[in-house]
């Protein structure tokens, strides 16, 4: 038995005797049960899928106003419903929100959209995603209570926020946080990679360019440090290189994470590359318009989550664009699959001096400025950022400068930095907001 072997044992019982129950939400049941489910013959798995949908058409069709007013009383079938998105449900929340009291937690969506959004997810739907969540770490050899380093600490990578929840969940799951915010100079990345190394995690987990900057530094110092048995990458794309080059610099294999918060999709690659989606939590439909895509073409990814009663999420367009996974992926695990996610390439910002800034390294800018409510960053020309703010009451001009420094800081001075406030927001036909406009030819 691993020396580690004790406490994961311990937990996994104190967990489902007591944590459980306190919490109303059996995570960790569900996590065990997946381990079976995932290994269900698929039509076993379409069933089970099937009942749940029917449960929140059904709860849909008679508590939640919208869908109540276009049931007009009959059931309604998920193919009838038009595809809604974040702008959409935002417009007119009260008429998407169920008028039934459910058991559900706050969710915020993270700020690498630009356009943060809180509302409430069932406890159902939060366990679900969240056993999933383990059940993936567990299928590239973590076994929940081991040590996990988590690199990078944006809000969306930190469970349950700062509530004394929060903290208790991540010192009973043994998370350390090797770093403070997201930074890939060297010194940083040097200082990453040595600490989650003498942390013994068995899993790091954190955003892709942080540990390709770990990577790098590592490589660039010749050095070999003890690394984890694997390492899942998450928030922004995994460029191939990156992979190549964090498997190289740590000898271990290096896995990818897809998830959207809101509407609930999470998907981890396997060995052959592609998402394997978890579908416990959600059904994903890929379409063009209104006109569903065959496997191996992209299209918009929409979601339907089966589990969400309090705000429905029902054929939701995620503002990604993916491409269905053709036939049984190679690694012989059925189920349904990404072959890849598209959307959340692009989003980088070309510095005068050449050096690039990706969306997470921006964002954490914004931290600076709790009463922006929503940003915008366009680039006219190489030197000149502007950056447009809807702002809250309270933001004043000590917040403008907290803002500007922190945005300087990633920046450097070769670039003039406008905040304005009064300028509209430019939108994706989609209506999602994109966040970054580079203007600068590539
Ligand atoms: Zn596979």
């Amino acid at each position: 038995m691993r020396p580690d072997g004790l406490y994961p044992r311990l937990l996994d019982i104190a967990t489902r005797r007591a944590i459980e129950p306190i919490v109303g939400a059996p995570y960790l049941s569900i996590a065990a049960w997946l381990r079976d489910f995932s290994n269900w013959p698929p039509d076993q798995r379409a069933n089970w899928q099937h009942e749940r949908l029917e449960e929140v058409l059904a709860h849909a069709a008679r508590h939640v106003p919208f869908y109540r007013d276009l049931a007009g009383g009959s059931r309604i079938s998920l193919r009838s419903l038009p595809i809604v998105d974040k702008a959409r449900i935002r417009s007119d929340s009260r008429a998407f929100r169920s008028e039934q009291t459910l058991p559900s937690v706050p969710k915020r969506t993270g700020g690498t959209t630009g356009d943060p959004w809180a509302y409430e997810l069932d406890l159902q739907a939060w366990a679900h995603v969240y056993a999933a969540g383990i059940e993936f770490w567990e299928r590239v050899g973590y076994r929940y209570g081991e040590r996990i380093a988590v690199l990078g600490t944006p809000p969306s990578l930190i469970s349950g926020a700062n509530g004394w929840k929060g903290r208790l969940r991540r010192a009973v799951e043994r998370r350390v946080y090797p770093s403070a915010g997201i930074e890939t100079h060297h010194e940083a990345s040097l200082a990453h990679a040595r600490a989650a190394s003498e942390a013994r995690a068995v899993l790091w987990y954190g955003y892709a360019s942080m540990l390709a900057g770990m990577a790098d530094a590592v490589a660039a110092e010749g050095l070999s440090l003890p690394g984890p048995r694997a390492i899942v990458t998450t928030s922004e794309p995994l460029l191939s290189e990156w992979h190549r080059r964090i498997e190289a610099a740590f000898g271990v294999p290096v896995y990818d994470q897809y998830g959207c918060n809101d509407g609930g999709v999470l998907a981890q690659t396997c060995r052959e590359g592609r998402f394997h989606v978890a579908e416990n939590v959600s059904l994903l439909e890929v379409v063009e318009g209104d006109t569903p895509c065959s496997p191996g073409v992209e299209g918009e990814l929409v979601v339907t989550n089966l589990h969400a009663r309090v705000l429905p999420f029902l054929r939701y367009r995620v503002g990604d664009r993916a491409v269905l996974g053709e036939g049984t992926c190679p690694c012989g695990q059925s189920g349904a699959t990404l072959e890849r996610v598209a959307g959340r390439t692009g989003d980088r910002l070309r510095l005068p001096d050449g050096t690039e800034l990706s969306l997470p390294g921006l964002t954490t800018a914004f931290w600076e400025a709790p009463h922006v409510c929503r940003w915008q960053l366009v680039q006219p020309e190489l030197g000149r950022i502007r950056v447009r703010l809807e702002l809250a009451d309270g933001f004043d001009d000590a917040e403008a400068a907290r803002l500007e420094a922190a945005l300087r800081k990633r920046c450097g001075d070769a670039v003039a930095i406008e905040l304005v406030a009064d300028e509209p927001f430019e939108r994706a036909p989609a209506g999602k907001l994109q966040v970054l406009i580079s203007r600068v030819d590539a």
